[in-house]
């Protein structure tokens, strides 16, 4: 059932819009079509946050949208969605645009398939709704707007907002739903995490999230999480770390962590996360995720290869001490200790290759901080890397595995001018 909610109801304040999402919006609509602001953005824009994303849904093909605009791509094999770009560098923002979707299961799917009444624009999305084995890939088959809204996860995930007119189209309750501050599951919970079992570590995201402004899974969708868990074997495991780093990364790692925990998830979604969990309460990991959930907060980047040295980082100390123990080579030691880790740890989660240099290198830095004389400290000062493994020492200090005058000493160091930084090597002897 569509509703137009007006902005005297709804009360999304324009200023909270992106003015590159509103120029693709009125973009879109001048060449006839329909297109609105979906999603998280609406979402935010509704409990009075900025937004740090917005997408656009539209009713124009991929290649349609291409067209309008001078810097698009076109992009995904799967959901073939258009990236939209405006500006340059770091300043750079990406409008993601995609075309309305149907909802239905692989069933439902190869039925329309064989429907002659099947319209021209639905059998033009269907050319990409099958894979190279014959698997119709349901999500990418083109519909109207009420199934895109029926095929997104929570009714506070599926509201349209049109930036000309400041209408909500609302068709699941979303707009109620946020006031009562519910997390609420469209259509049949324990149904859509079979469907998608990746919905399971979504509701867990979601959760700790809004928990700051009080939001709480409603109890049909929460019920069913630990039952669904199981389903999450048969998920790739790239898609698998990508949502645990959405889990960790985004500004909510520990209320994330302490949403598993009463949701009785804590174990068992994926194994690297439950490492994650495990070693949440150590200072050490505690601060890892602390400092990162800090960082994300005030607009600071964050890398997955700092979070993920911090938390494996009580394997690789183990493993090295076992080795020096037994009189070997301290870097060799080291080197091997860690090969020891990501066999363990990683496994061979695909495309990691820079992921697992960049802990490599912020492990190995560790031991040449210990080495204040000669030219050791200018080179080390000089790599790209430094600030990644001195940000590592200093947590290290925090927890006094090495000594906060080490870490002092480093940062005075890197601050400090060549004749300073002589003269503190000089010191350190
Ligand atoms: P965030 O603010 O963290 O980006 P978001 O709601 O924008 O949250 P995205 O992962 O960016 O989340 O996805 C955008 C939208 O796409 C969601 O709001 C939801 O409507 C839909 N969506 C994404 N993933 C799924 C999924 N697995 N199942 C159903 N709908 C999904
Ligand atoms: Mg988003």
């Amino acid at each position: 059932r569509r509703t137009e909610v007006p902005a005297s109801v709804h009360g999304i304040d324009p200023q909270l819009v992106d003015e590159r999402a509103v120029n693709v919006v009125s973009t879109l609509q001048q060449a006839g079509f329909e297109a609105y602001i979906v999603g998280g953005a609406v979402r935010d824009l509704l409990l009075g946050l900025r937004p740090k994303d917005f997408d656009v849904a539209t009713d124009a093909t991929p290649e349609e949208v291409k067209g309008l605009f001078r810097r698009a791509f076109i992009i995904g094999r799967r959901f073939r969605i258009v990236h939209v770009v405006y500006g340059r560098g770091r300043e750079h923002e990406v409008i993601e645009v995609s075309t309305f979707r149907a909802h239905m299961d692989n069933a439902a799917a190869e039925q329309v398939k064989g429907n002659e009444r099947t319209s021209k624009r639905q059998l033009e999305g269907m050319k990409h709704a099958v894979d190279s084995s014959g698997r119709v890939l349901r999500d990418n088959v083109w519909g109207p707007q009420d199934e895109d809204a029926t095929r997104r996860d929570f009714t506070v995930n599926a509201m349209y907002y049109d930036p000309q007119s400041q209408i909500v189209v609302d068709y699941h309750g979303g707009i109620q739903d946020a006031k009562k501050h519910t997390l609420r599951m469209i259509g049949d919970p324990a149904a859509r995490y079979r469907e998608d079992p990746v919905r399971i570590i979504r509701a867990v995201r979601f959760a700790a999230k809004l928990s700051p402004l009080g939001f709480k899974l409603e109890s049909k969708t929460a019920k069913p999480l630990i039952e669904a868990k199981a389903l999450l074997a048969d998920v790739p495991q790239s898609r698998l770390f990508d949502e645990m780093l959405k889990l960790l990364q985004t500004g909510h790692a520990l209320a994330s962590i302490a949403q598993l925990k009463h949701l009785g998830l804590a174990k068992g979604i994926y194994p690297l996360l439950d490492v994650v969990v495990e070693r949440a309460d150590s200072d050490f990991v505690k601060g890892a995720l602390a400092d990162t959930d800090r960082r994300v907060g005030e607009g600071k980047p964050v890398a997955p290869s700092f979070l993920l040295a911090c938390v494996l980082w009580a394997d690789v100390r183990d493993g090295w001490a076992q080795r020096l123990a037994r009189k070997e080579h301290p870097y060799p030691a080291l080197q091997e200790a860690i090969d020891e880790v990501f066999d363990a740890r990683i496994g061979d989660v695909s495309g990691r290759g820079k992921l697992a240099a960049d802990m490599r290198e912020i492990w190995m830095m560790q031991p040449r901080f210990e080495k204040r004389v000669g030219a050791t400290p200018f080179s080390l000062v000089e790599q790209p890397r430094f600030r990644a493994g001195f940000d590592f020492l200093r947590l290290r200090a925090d927890v006094q595995e090495v000594e906060l005058m080490l870490a002092d000493w480093w940062q005075e160091f890197s601050m400090a001018s060549d004749a300073e930084r002589e003269d503190l090597v000089n010191a350190a002897k």
